[in-house]
């Protein structure tokens, strides 16, 4: 049983019980808002963590009341000990879901139903072939379709993350809305965030609001039904009603949920970071080697986190590039 508090409980009440792990720090695309232009300095292979550090951190949080484990990156699936790490962690008493480009599922489906992974958030920013290469710099909008299916005809319950930018892909939103009449799918539009080196500006990103405004030309209000959010939610999800499937939005910038957050992310290089949008991060990964116990150090990390995105309340705040420069980019925070 889960202690009522424990080191993973913030000075705001907050349990956090949903770990992110990032795998690696290298991907098969080049999605142009998550990886810079000019690439990012890797860490070296030695400072990154092995399937056995992984999944010894894992069950110290496990032991310490997360339940929850999210694999992520870079791209997971490019691991090539991918097989061994979720192997190892489905032994543990959590639910085990992971982020994926889909590129790779084909490869790896065996192993994740082995593995009893059920939930998948696939990343899919157009459902048009030649705009796939435009975001991700690479030709593989066939393969990720082709994967999709695999997962749905192989009973996965899918998410589909599509991140919205101004001019590329606002309107493919009731597209990829339509979708969801015959497929039990989740869509999840999600708001352009500011990471190093992406080149954010607020002016490109599509916000809750001109989503819903776009729901609402399309479809008559008594069809839009929201549903109920989830305890710890970053999507607030609806329905169109008759529809298999739903979508949602999460509006990191113009809506935070940071009240009901319970979240904590481990980076490759066995760093924790106490939300998505703070500059800090605490090792773990050296104390680790050399011997020494890793608790009071996640304590302390859970202990400073801010009650909103590590600070920055204000919109003005989120939009001065000088306070979010220090946070490493996307690619290698593992979304
Ligand atoms: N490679 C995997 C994938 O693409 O799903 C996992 C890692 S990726 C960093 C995790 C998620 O972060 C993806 O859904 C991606 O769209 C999202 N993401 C990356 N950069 C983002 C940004 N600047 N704003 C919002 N979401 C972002
Ligand atoms: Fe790779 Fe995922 Fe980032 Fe795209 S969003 S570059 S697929 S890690």
């Amino acid at each position: 049983m889960t202690p009522s508090k424990t080191i993973l409980t913030d000075d705001f009440g907050r349990k956090h019980n949903y770990l992110r792990i990032s795998l690696l720090e290298k991907c098969n695309l080049r999605c142009t808002y998550c990886m810079p232009a000019d690439g990012i300095a890797l860490s070296p292979k030695a400072s990154l963590m092995t399937a056995d550090e992984i999944f010894a951190l894992a069950q110290t949080f496990v032991e310490n009341g997360v339940d929850k484990i999210r694999l992520t990156g870079g791209e997971p699936l490019l691991r090539k000990d991918f097989p061994e790490i979720v192997s190892k962690l489905s032994t543990l008493e959590i639910s085990l879901s992971i982020t994926t480009n889909g590129i790779l599922i084909d490869r790896h489906i065996d192993i994740l139903k082995q593995s009893n992974i059920k939930k998948i958030n696939l990343s899919l920013d157009t459902l048009i072939a030649s705009k796939f290469h435009s975001i991700t710099l690479r030709n593989q909008f066939e393969k990720v379709i082709d994967n999709l299916h695999l997962l749905l005809n192989n009973n996965f319950q899918v998410k589909v993350n599509v991140v919205l930018m101004k001019g590329f892909n606002e309107n493919e939103i009731i597209d990829f809305i339509k979708l969801t009449e015959f497929l039990p799918l989740s869509i999840r539009f999600i708001e352009f965030m500011p990471f190093a080196g992406n080149e954010w500006d607020r002016s490109k990103m599509v916000s809750q609001n001109e989503i819903l405004s776009q729901v609402e030309e399309s479809f008559s209000l008594d069809k839009i039904q929201k549903l109920e959010d989830e305890k710890h939610f970053t999507a607030r999800t609806y329905k169109i009603k008759g529809f298999q499937g739903d979508f949602g939005i999460i509006s990191s910038i113009t809506n935070p949920f940071c009240d009901g957050c319970n979240r904590i992310r481990l980076t490759a290089n066995g760093k924790i970071k106490n939300c998505l949008f703070s500059n800090f991060e605490t090792d773990l990964l050296t104390p680790f080697r050399n011997g020494e116990s890793i608790t009071d150090l996640i304590s302390e990390s859970i202990k400073n986190k801010k009650k909103v995105r590590a600070g920055m309340v204000t919109v003005s705040e989120i939009d001065n590039p000088e306070l979010h420069l220090g946070n490493r980019s996307m690619i290698a925070i593992g979304g």
